[in-house]
């Protein structure tokens, strides 16, 4: 009885070593493409991406040239809506690091390289090559990879895990003995992500914390913004102030209609999407590189050589003409009270712009349900990755490397189990 006891589990195991075990990927983003191509290309893996291409967000990303990763991404501060969960990011992200992923990249042939604020691009700042080169190497490893095929529930049934599937010819169901699900969060709802495949998570129990649009424009009191709409601050800084905490971001900072624009409201936005309906006070400062003093020295003897020039005028040359008499006429011509507002006009932040309008999302399934690899802690050997856990980076690469990191970390996982 021992004997055929021990017989029988060899057996087991040399069938298990036989049969190729079976891997979908739910989602050929960033995440799907990259998780795709870190397993062993001795199992089956299937891809399934509801759109017409994969990779068609990656594509777009850092205005078309593919902002992949930033040199400070083991370093910088991450974001979750759990409290937990950016600590953990993090971890990943330092087990898989940034140095890793120009490693993972030049494999397949690209070549990165950073600019002056440490964000890494292909050095021939085309999005697409990074697209390519995943595609070429999931199309060298023989990756099923199933178009137009949309995810429409997942189960754990007595034959395995099942996904069902939406194609143009039907419903199907496809049988697997592990699914990441790397389909994104709910941001840019063009490239297929517009929130829907949480439902898949949360038919198994999981939940999702609240959810809002990140690296995305702000509302803010239009008093002022609307008529500056269209003016350009060059290198101005933005500063926010929330619930004792302050930040600072340098760059461009553009007036709308319904507020401002621009990278350093972008980047800025990361730190107080989630914070806007509790009060968060905005500054702009227009001219950073110069002190108060210097300011308040150069006006005095302006006004002093240009005695005729109305006082509307006298910001004429220093700061945009519309904004410089604004601030005069708010100032009421009392030229210290005007340098105070060169130096930090308010704004009161009153909102984001929605999903359509923003790169990531905040907020997601929370890591907290899930192991230290990424597997759900509900349902044995269902992973996640990427933009649908509650994971988010600041502008410049962050958001990339942690669709690298945490794909990484759930190749390895399942590698391992595969053995
Ligand atoms: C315009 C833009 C520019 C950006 N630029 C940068 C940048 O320069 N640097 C940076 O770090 N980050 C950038 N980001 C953010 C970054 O692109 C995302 O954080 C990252 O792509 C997330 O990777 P992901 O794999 O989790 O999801 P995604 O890349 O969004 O991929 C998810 C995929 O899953 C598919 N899918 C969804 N549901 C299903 C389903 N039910 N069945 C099958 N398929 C499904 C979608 O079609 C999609 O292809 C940018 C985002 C946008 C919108």
């Amino acid at each position: 009885m021992f004997f055929l006891k021990k017989f029988d589990k060899f057996l087991q195991m040399r069938y298990n070593k036989i049969m190729k075990k079976t891997i979908v990927i739910i989602g050929g983003g960033a995440s799907g493409l990259i998780l795709a191509n870190a397993l062993p290309a001795t199992e089956r893996i299937i891809l399934i991406e509801r759109g017409e291409r994969l990779g068609r967000k990656l594509s777009a990303t850092g205005n078309g040239q593919g902002n992949i990763s930033n040199l400070s991404a083991g370093k910088e501060e991450y974001f979750s809506v759990d409290p937990t969960g950016a600590f953990r990011a993090k971890e990943c992200i330092r087990a898989h690091n940034v140095d890793e992923l120009c490693g993972y990249f030049l494999s397949l042939g690209v070549l990165l390289s950073a600019d002056e604020r440490n964000r890494l691009y292909p050095t021939g700042k085309q999005a697409s090559a990074l697209t390519d080169a995943l595609r070429f190497s999931i199309e060298k490893k023989g990756i099923e990879t199933r178009l137009q095929t949309k995810a429409v529930g997942l189960e754990q049934t007595s034959n395995g895990l099942c996904v069902h599937v939406e194609t143009e010819n039907g419903r199907e169901r496809i049988f697997a003995d592990f699914v990441a699900v790397c389909a994104g969060g709910k941001c840019a709802k063009n490239f297929g992500t517009d929130g829907g495949a949480y439902a898949l998570l949360q038919s198994l129990g999981h939940t999702v914390t609240k959810l809002y649009p990140s690296l995305v424009q702000l509302k803010t009191d239009t008093l002022y913004t609307k008529t500056w709409k269209g003016i350009r601050v060059a290198d101005g800084v933005l500063t926010a102030k929330w619930q004792g905490n302050t930040r600072s971001e340098q760059g461009d900072i553009l007036f709308t209609e319904y507020g401002i624009s621009g990278d350093a409201t972008f980047r800025i936005s990361a730190f107080i999407a989630d914070h806007v309906a509790d009060g968060v006070e905005l500054s702009v400062d227009f001219l950073p590189s110069f002190s108060e003093k210097q300011l308040l020295d150069i006006l005095t003897e302006k006004r002093k050589n240009f005695p005729d020039l109305p006082q509307t005028e006298l910001l004429f040359g220093i700061v945009n003409n519309q904004i410089g008499r604004a601030v005069m006429k708010r100032a009421d011509g009392d030229i210290s009270r005007a340098v105070g507002l060169i130096k930090a006009f308010p704004l009161t932040a009153t909102g984001t712009l929605g999903y359509d309008y923003a790169q990531v999302t905040k907020g997601g399934i929370p890591l907290s349900e899930t192991d230290a690899n990424l597997q759900s802690r509900l349902i044995e050997n269902v992973y996640l990755a990427g933009e649908i856990l509650d994971v988010d980076g600041q502008c410049g690469g962050f958001n990339l490397q942690w669709a690298y990191s945490s794909a990484k970390t759930v190749a390895l996982a399942i590698a391992e189990k595969c053995k």
